[in-house]
């Protein structure tokens, strides 16, 4: 689909859950609500919805969460994504603590690659971090990972004080493994908002003056915003996804679905086309169909120029990253 400002939308990241495992200080803090079971969208209608927006002409899909892993039948959805015509690529972000039980299952089920979230190296901070001591778990998981040959990058997001002096740490796990580490600038969606994080751009100045043999890397590593750093010697690439300090949105490819049924256009704000209710209208499978492309066209026509993260009063989106997918 092409949006008002030009830009191709070919990629659907799909919430396919708010519960997770772990309770991420900046994500979904201790006590947040959950959302009732009935208002979850079931994975029929998720293939619904994917069905009509490849149809739409989105190829790439994202599976994620919540943690899309403590859902039941998540493999299984994996593998009915990758059926659909058109639908080029399925990936999947993980907080990885259940990789080693499923990492087989979901690389013969078709799964192009896997972003697995990972803050510290210190068990401690994991604990502090996500309110569960659950690091070793998330270690082997990336080991499961590669061993099932799922192309495998992780997500690190940095906060001041609390694991700031681990990017290098974070970065060596680059050098001996063929999987990328990607720096991600906390946004002020959700509990992000009352969390301070690192600029990217002081953290590449700090990288750069520690490994001035570092350079750029224009080769394609996914489907989002990251831009790449090789360091010789390295297995895989340091990548940076920078929301606030290099806004991206010039080359935006997306949208997202939460897990109630929302299609979101920008995550910074709250405006969304309820697709849930088209689902569950009552209507015939072609009518149905018919008024999901609309939803589609409606949303695109909607999706704005820019995130509006410098200006925080300006953020309508109210929900936790948890509930939208991140
Ligand atoms: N549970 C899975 C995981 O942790 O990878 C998938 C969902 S999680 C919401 C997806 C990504 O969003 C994670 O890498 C997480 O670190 C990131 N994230 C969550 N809240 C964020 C925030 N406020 N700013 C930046 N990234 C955030
Ligand atoms: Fe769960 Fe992922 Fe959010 Fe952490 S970042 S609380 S693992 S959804």
């Amino acid at each position: 689909m092409l949006d008002a400002y030009g830009r191709v939308i070919d990629y659907l990241r799909i919430s396919i859950t708010d519960r997770c495992s772990l309770r991420c200080r900046y994500c979904m803090p201790d006590g947040v609500d959950l959302i009732p079971m009935k208002d979850l969208l079931s994975y029929e209608e998720i293939l619904e919805i994917a069905l009509t927006a490849a149809q739409c002409g989105f190829r790439k899909i994202k599976v994620t969460g919540g943690e899309p892993l403590v859902r039941p039948g998540a493999v299984y959805l994996v593998f009915m994504l990758k059926k659909i015509p058109g639908i080029g690529q399925v990936t999947m972000t993980t907080n990885g603590i259940l990789l080693p039980q499923y990492a087989a299952d979901l690389k013969e089920a078709g799964l192009d690659a896997v972003n697995i979230s990972l803050d510290t190296l210190s068990p401690e901070r994991f604990a502090f971090i996500t309110g569960r001591q659950e690091l070793n778990r998330v270690l082997e998981g990336i080991e499961a990972a590669l061993s099932a040959g799922i192309r495998t990058k992780l997500n690190v997001v940095l906060q001041k004080d609390v694991n700031d002096d681990e990017w290098e740490a974070l970065m060596l796990l680059a050098r001996e493994r063929p999987l990328d580490v990607r720096f991600i600038e906390m946004m002020p969606i959700g509990a992000g908002q009352n969390t301070e994080g690192v600029s990217n751009e002081v953290l590449l100045e700090q990288i750069i003056e520690k490994y001035p043999g570092a350079e750029s890397d224009f080769a394609v590593h996914g489907n989002g915003p990251a831009v790449y750093l090789r360091i010789p010697g390295y297995k895989g690439s340091i990548g940076f996804i920078s929301a606030i300090h290099g806004k991206f949105c010039r080359t935006c490819n997306r949208m997202r679905l939460t897990s109630t049924g929302l299609l979101k256009p920008c995550l910074c704000y709250e405006t969304a086309v309820d697709l849930r209710s088209i689902l569950r209208s009552g209507r015939k499978r072609e009518e149905r169909a018919e008024r999901l492309a609309w939803a589609f066209a409606k949303a695109c026509s909607e999706k704005p120029e820019a995130h509006c993260f410098e200006r925080e009063e300006d953020i309508t989106e109210t929900k936790k990253m948890a509930q939208i997918g991140g």
